[in-house]
């Protein structure tokens, strides 16, 4: 277990394309150590949060930190160095590399060097090499995938390619993991597969951002959820509370 868990802060985050507000003032707080979940309809403007929060959008207004450290205006590497890693509501592989090299990419971002570097192999670098590919059997053993570490991505079912992706973002180490949609496709023994993982991650002290449709996994994993609609937050708290929350179940089913 990590010696510190991490917090998450963002503060009247506004995120606007041309006319249209995807987010608007939206402030949100993942406490160290816990299951965080972003929920809303379609549109609500989550991907456009963990987009932003990752770097890869620039936020028009508002400020957000991990553990202190100010994060608007940095770019999605940096941020990743800070700690912040993520996966994707479509899954991102690279698909012609082998279950384990996918997963050494993960900690090769972490070391900041790339593939390419590889090429110029110093024996610091062969050395340091060995020690990526040891810890990524690790990772891939933890997720539940070390009898296909040789195996081309792409050959994975999909199920298991998600856990690859889940297995790629810890390996950069984060101290928050932001997981868009992870049980999208999933079936349900996999989704329940997931919650024992999302558990066993918070266990080692990293702090977890959940964007989910899922509502039995939301409730069953979530410490404190988040609910945006129109990209404003509308409520958040505990998964009963925000559960009975009546602008909750208005966004979901009002007209
Ligand atoms: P969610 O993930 O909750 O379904 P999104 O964050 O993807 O919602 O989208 C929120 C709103 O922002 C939507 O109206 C969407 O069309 C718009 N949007 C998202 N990303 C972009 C973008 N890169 N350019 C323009 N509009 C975007
Ligand atoms: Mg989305």
């Amino acid at each position: 277990a990590r010696e510190q868990k991490s917090e998450l802060v963002a503060r009247d985050l506004t995120v606007r394309f041309g006319g249209l507000t995807a987010l608007n003032k939206a402030s949100l707080r993942v406490k160290p150590g816990e299951v965080h979940a972003l929920i809303g309809p379609n549109g609500a403007g989550k991907s456009t949060f963990v987009n932003t929060i990752s770097g890869f959008y620039q936020p028009t207004e508002g400020a957000f930190e991990l553990d202190g450290i100010q994060l608007a205006g940095k770019r999605s590497h940096e941020i990743a160095r800070v700690g912040l890693s993520r996966t994707f509501q479509n899954t991102e592989l690279f698909s012609d590399m082998s279950v384990l090299e996918n997963v050494m990419v993960g900690y090769q971002q972490r070391l900041g060097y790339g593939l390419v570097s590889a090429l110029l192999r110093t024996s610091d670098m062969r050395r340091q090499e060995s020690e990526c590919r040891r810890a990524a059997i690790g990772l891939l053993t933890f997720v539940g995938l070390e009898d296909y570490a040789n195996e081309e991505a792409r050959f994975l079912p999909f199920g298991l390619q998600r856990r690859l992706e889940i297995a790629r973002a810890l390996a950069a180490r984060p101290r928050l993991l932001l997981l868009d949609e992870p049980a999208a496709g999933l079936t349900t023994q996999e989704i329940d597969e997931l919650e024992v993982m999302i558990r066993r991650i918070a266990a080692l002290g990293v702090s977890v951002l959940l964007i989910e449709h899922h509502v039995e996994l939301i409730m069953a994993v979530a410490d404190t959820v988040t609910v945006l609609d129109y990209g404003q937050v509308i409520a958040s708290d505990t998964p009963s509370v925000v559960q009975d929350d009546p602008r909750v179940i208005e966004a979901y089913f009002g007209t």
